[in-house]
C-alpha cells in the first residue's frame, strides 16, 4: 500500500512539473506577464543564420530583403559577401559600404546575416551627457527589466560625436570575421542628428547573436552611418523594446559546415 502512494505521489510530482515547464515554455519571463503562448511580431525577433556561422565566414547571402522586411520593419545585418553594414527601420534598409557611400536596399539583394524585428516600444526614456558608448550602454543596461531577454533598442537624436566602421565585400574562399574585420574602414562624423538601431544578446545567445549591445547608425539625410564603435550626445531619445521570442532562419546550405568556436574574437570584431 505504501508503495502505491509512493508511486502515486511521484506521479503526481512528474505531472506537477511537466505542468510548471509547460508554463515557463510558454511564459518567457516574468517580467513579461501579459505575453501568451502566440508571439506578437512586436515581441519577436527574426534572425537569419548566427554570429558563429558568420564568424566562420558564411557570407553567402541567403534571405532576399524584401523577404526579410516582411519579418520586421527595424533591424541590422549585413550582405552578400559581408558587402558593408546594414541598417533598417521604419520599414527601410539602407546599406553603408566600406567606401561610406549609403545606399538604400532594393528588395533583391540578400544577406547572410540579420535581424529584424517589428519594433514597439515598450519603454522610452531620456539620456543626458552620454560621454562615450560605453557610458551608453551601461545607462541602458540599468534600465532593462533584466538580462536574460533579448532587446530592440531605438535611439534618435544629435550625436556631438559618433564613430563608425564598414567592412569591404569578401571574395572566395572567404576568410573569417576577424579576418575581413581587419580591412574595415573607420568613420567619424561631429554633430549628426540621426538614429541608432541597436539589439542587447543575453550572454546566453553569444553564438547565435553579439553577447550585449551590437548598434548601427544613420545620419537623418542618409549619408553616413555604420556599425558603431563610440560616441557621445547631449541629449537623446531611448526607445526599448522587449523581444521574448526568437525566430531563427538557418541556412540549409551550410547544415553540414564545420564550425569552429570563433566567439572568442567577437572582442576584437566589435570594438
Ligand atoms: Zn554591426
Amino acid at each position: 500500500m505504501k508503495r502505491i502512494v509512493c508511486t502515486l505521489t511521484y506521479a503526481m510530482l512528474l505531472v506537477l512539473a511537466l505542468a510548471a515547464g509547460a508554463c515557463l515554455a510558454v511564459q518567457p519571463s516574468s517580467a513579461a506577464p501579459e505575453l501568451g503562448p502566440e508571439p506578437a511580431a512586436t515581441n519577436t525577433l527574426f534572425q537569419v543564420s548566427t554570429i558563429q556561422a558568420l564568424l566562420n565566414g558564411q557570407y553567402d547571402g541567403t534571405v532576399t530583403f524584401g523577404s526579410l522586411l516582411t519579418s520586421g520593419d527595424f533591424g541590422l545585418g549585413t550582405f552578400d559577401k559581408l558587402d558593408g553594414e546594414m541598417i533598417a527601420f521604419d520599414g527601410k534598409a539602407y546599406q553603408i559600404n566600406a567606401s561610406g557611400k549609403v545606399t538604400p536596399v532594393p528588395a533583391t539583394w540578400t544577406t547572410p546575416f540579420a535581424v529584424v524585428t517589428n519594433f514597439g516600444s515598450d519603454l522610452e526614456l531620456t539620456f543626458n551627457s552620454v560621454k562615450d558608448f560605453a557610458d551608453l550602454q551601461l545607462r541602458i543596461q540599468k534600465e532593462l527589466p533584466g538580462l536574460n531577454l533579448f532587446y530592440a533598442i531605438r535611439i534618435d537624436g544629435l550625436f556631438q560625436y559618433m564613430k563608425t566602421r564598414s567592412v569591404p565585400a569578401q571574395t572566395e574562399p572567404y576568410p573569417p570575421l576577424a579576418e575581413a574585420a581587419k580591412h574595415q574602414s573607420v568613420f567619424e562624423m561631429k554633430d549628426t542628428s540621426g538614429t541608432v538601431v541597436g539589439f542587447f544578446t543575453p550572454e546566453f545567445g553569444g553564438k547565435v547573436n553579439v553577447p550585449g549591445f551590437h548598434m548601427h547608425y544613420l545620419d537623418q539625410s542618409a549619408t553616413h552611418g555604420g556599425h558603431i564603435l563610440d560616441l557621445s550626445a547631449q541629449e537623446i531619445v531611448v526607445k526599448i523594446d522587449r523581444t521574448p521570442y526568437l525566430f531563427l532562419n538557418l541556412p540549409l546550405a551550410t547544415a553540414g559546415t564545420k564550425m569552429v568556436d570563433r566567439t572568442h574574437e567577437l572582442d576584437a570584431i566589435e570594438k
